[in-house]
């Protein structure tokens, strides 16, 4: 570290997500947060044509993964970056026998409301970490309303075919394997569509990785 990288790391510290404590360079949770990250299995959500999505989550959206995926409010790219990175050391190896990590698209709304889409920034984190190519397949086809507000079903309605494949994604031969990735996983309605949709691509298996579940 340079003289200048080390004023800078003094004027603007790394902190924890959760606790604020300082951590080590790039490093978004220190480490009696990430003790406190139970490790939980994954769930099973069901798909079009008695097919099923595996969604597998760093742990339960407990207060430190609370805490980090909302950074988003923050406009914290360099953490949804760090999180992806930290999903790939955690999450377990055989999830990531892939050819492609896939985001779930946000609407270009509130893409342009929040600058990023926290999504996309997570998987970019876990492709640089594996070295698997990051690639985005679907996009949104129309506005959603915001998903917190809404009951079960309500939801579903809201997004309902709501993704539509990319335009750019006729290279895309059939049998390849995706990992769809997305930061947090509530009733699991949009990684059902979004897999639906990917569906389409005749892949040979698609499952998901989200930073944090809601156990419900
Ligand atoms: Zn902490």
């Amino acid at each position: 570290m340079n003289f200048f990288q080390t004023l800078v790391r003094i004027i603007y510290p790394d902190l924890c997500f959760a606790c604020r404590e300082l951590v080590a360079p790039n490093e978004v949770l220190c480490l009696p947060c990430l003790a406190t990250i139970k490790p939980i299995a994954s769930r099973l959500f069901p798909l079009r044509g008695r097919k099923e999505l595996h969604v597998h989550a760093l742990g339960a959206y407990c207060d430190a993964l609370h805490k980090l995926v909302t950074a988003k409010f923050r406009r914290s790219l360099p953490a949804a970056q760090a999180t992806g990175r930290l999903m790939a050391k955690l999450l377990p190896e055989e999830l990531f026998d892939v050819d492609y990590i896939v985001p779930v698209p946000l609407h270009w709304w509130r893409y342009a409301n929040r600058g990023y889409n926290q999504a996309a920034e997570i998987a970019k984190g876990m492709s640089q970490e594996l070295g698997i190519p990051y690639r985005s397949l679907l996009m949104r086809r129309r506005f959603t309303k915001f998903q917190y507000l809404l009951s079960r079903d309500e939801r579903q309605k809201n997004v309902a075919d709501v993704f539509s494949l990319r335009p750019d994604t006729g290279d895309i031969k059939p049998g390849i394997r995706i990992l769809l990735v997305d930061d947090l996983c509530t009733t699991g309605v949009t990684l059902q569509a979004a897999a639906n949709t990917l569906d389409a691509l005749k892949p040979a298996s698609i499952a998901a990785a989200v930073c944090a579940r809601a156990l419900s």
